[in-house]
């Protein structure tokens, strides 16, 4: 608990000074308990961010990861009051507003919802003023947590007209989920950009609504085969260069995505998935006769290493490791230490050769369950430059699917 006060404190008072030039706002996750770092809070405040960046453009932003969660920090050039009041707004009327606080400083003190003339917050379970419940501990941690994922599962299970799945907000909890991982092991995390120096948290941040409403437009595109995905698959690289400014952050991503949105809306069935996968695949496999113009296939070429292909080929098992969505660090940490030691990660090959991949499946294989090793192999990586992205990619996709597949149980209830 010393942890998050002092936590808090540090939080508050940079808050004040930086309210010093502007008005601030701080988007933190509402959840019970100590260690408030939970996939689905993260998602909430990501997309109360979406909202108040496109509203108000700051003139600064910060992203953290800590105990309290994915918390942004956004300086504005508009009055407090303005902000508050805009804020309150998004707090009673958005779907994931009650599970965020905004918080709002500037002219040398903190707004309160008294002064934007709103009543004192409401417990998000019984409605009683939320300050009752939480001294009464009311309801358990466990309770809350519940209503969080049930409320931003809700959310993510966005339909057309016809009742059809619109992917794109499961995929982007997804992609969120990969950079609020405590260790990035030389991927990007919001930590840090681990062992690239061309791209941050916001690069990435910036094409995940883009690959989003790609993924829901899809659902309409005209796909009838393995290379009209493809080719969507290209349109969406371009887009995501253009969002990133000509960065590539998730082009692995986008054709393992675009494949895994396709395959699961074909099926709308995890026990399923696998064979759907395989079946719309089964064409890459002439990528390993023809010409080898991708670092993936000149791997295969060296080494008979089929990396992303090769797993497609195979509907995927290693997005199956895992049976539940990841949803708290240890999970996520757990997942991509096995996939480290398991998968083949074209990405850390490409950068650290063959030599390096397997001294990390072995570091990878001994530092679990050892805080001091798992700090050390994410060192080593950043070290040696190497990037576990092919990794990174699985550990998403393993939230993609079970996202998707929540959503449609959800439906069929
Ligand atoms: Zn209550």
């Amino acid at each position: 608990m010393t942890d998050l006060l002092i936590l808090r404190e540090r939080r508050f008072l940079r808050e004040q000074k930086l309210a010093q030039e502007g008005t601030v706002v701080t988007i933190k996750p509402n959840v019970p308990g100590a260690d408030k770092r939970f996939v689905y809070s993260d998602y909430a405040s990501y997309v109360l961010f979406g909202e108040l960046t496109a509203h108000f453009a700051p003139v600064q932003t910060i992203a953290e990861h800590d105990w309290e969660g994915l918390v942004f920090t956004l300086l504005l050039q508009e009055a407090p009051e303005t902000v508050k009041q805009a804020c309150m707004q998004w707090e009673e009327a958005h779907p994931l507003g009650r599970l965020t606080d905004l918080d709002v400083s500037g002219k040398g003190r903190v707004y309160s919802r008294q002064d934007a003339g709103y009543p004192p917050r409401r417990c998000y379970i019984c409605q009683k003023p939320a300050v009752v419940c939480s001294r009464s501990e009311a309801h358990s941690a466990a309770a809350l947590r519940a209503h969080i994922k049930q409320t931003v599962l809700a959310y993510l299970n966005k339909r057309d007209e016809t009742g059809r799945l619109l992917p794109g907000r499961c995929a982007e909890m997804a992609l969120l989920s990969e950079l609020c991982r405590e260790y990035g092991f030389g991927c990007v995390t919001v930590h840090d950009s681990g062992s690239h120096t061309d791209m941050d948290f916001f690069t990435f941040l910036r094409h995940l609504p883009v690959m989003g409403q790609h993924l829901d437009e899809m659902v309409h595109a005209d796909i009838s085969d393995f290379s009209s995905l493809r080719a969507y698959g290209r349109r969406m690289e371009q887009a995501m260069l253009q969002a990133t400014g000509g960065i590539n952050t998730h082009k692995g991503a986008i054709f393992l995505y675009l494949l895994l949105a396709k395959a699961f809306g074909d099926c709308r069935s995890l026990p399923l998935l696998p064979a759907r996968i395989r079946q719309i695949a089964a064409p890459v496999q002439a990528d390993f006769s023809g010409s080898k113009d991708t670092a993936g296939l000149l791997l295969y070429e060296k080494y008979g290493i089929t990396g992303i292909r090769g797993q497609a080929l195979r509907g995927f098992p290693a997005l199956f490791i895992a049976r539940a969505l990841p949803e708290t660090p240890d999970a996520f940490l757990r997942l991509t230490l096995q996939l480290l030691q398991e998968m083949e990660d074209t990405n850390a090959i490409h950068r650290g050769g063959m030599t390096g991949w397997q001294t990390l499946q072995r570091k990878a294989k001994k530092a679990e369950g050892n805080e001091d090793r798992i700090r050390e192999l994410d060192d080593w990586c950043k070290k040696q430059g190497i990037s576990t992205g092919g990794t990174a990619d699985l550990v998403g996709g393993t939230v993609f699917i079970h996202a998707l597949d929540a959503c449609e149980r959800m439906w069929n209830k």
